[in-house]
């Protein structure tokens, strides 16, 4: 989960980095679809680790656990963003 966590971190901040030097390219989009996958997985590994007490809501991990999905949903899908990404690889090796 660190590492996951960690790594999206990096990349949200390289597209921040992009982004700012007027490069909008398809780093954001990578950012996002990753930071949500890491989202819904640890809100999933959260809730294991604590077993039944994650499954309750005496804990806010059943909250997260509700909540992480929308990650994937909202501003724009992961899917359309994959979508995205390929785009702009394909265009940027010459095949679109
Ligand atoms: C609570 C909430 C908050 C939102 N907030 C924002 C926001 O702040 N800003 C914003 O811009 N949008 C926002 N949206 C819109 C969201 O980003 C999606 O654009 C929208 O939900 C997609 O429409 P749909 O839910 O009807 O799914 P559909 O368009 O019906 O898609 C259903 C599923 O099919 C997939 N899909 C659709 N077309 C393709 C395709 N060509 N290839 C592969 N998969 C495909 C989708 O990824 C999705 O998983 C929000 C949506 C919700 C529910």
């Amino acid at each position: 989960m660190a590492i996951r966590i960690e790594a999206s971190r990096s990349l949200t901040l390289d597209a921040a980095r992009h982004v700012e030097r007027g490069d909008l390219g398809a780093y954001a989009a990578m950012a996002k679809v990753f930071a949500s996958e890491t989202a819904i997985h640890c809100a999933m590994e959260a809730m294991r680790v604590l077993g039944g007490y994650g499954f309750t809501i005496d804990f806010p991990v059943e909250r997260y656990y509700r909540d992480a999905p929308l990650m994937a949903i909202g501003e724009g899908t992961n899917e359309i963003l994959q979508l995205l990404v390929a785009d702009n690889l394909l265009r940027e090796l010459g095949h679109a």
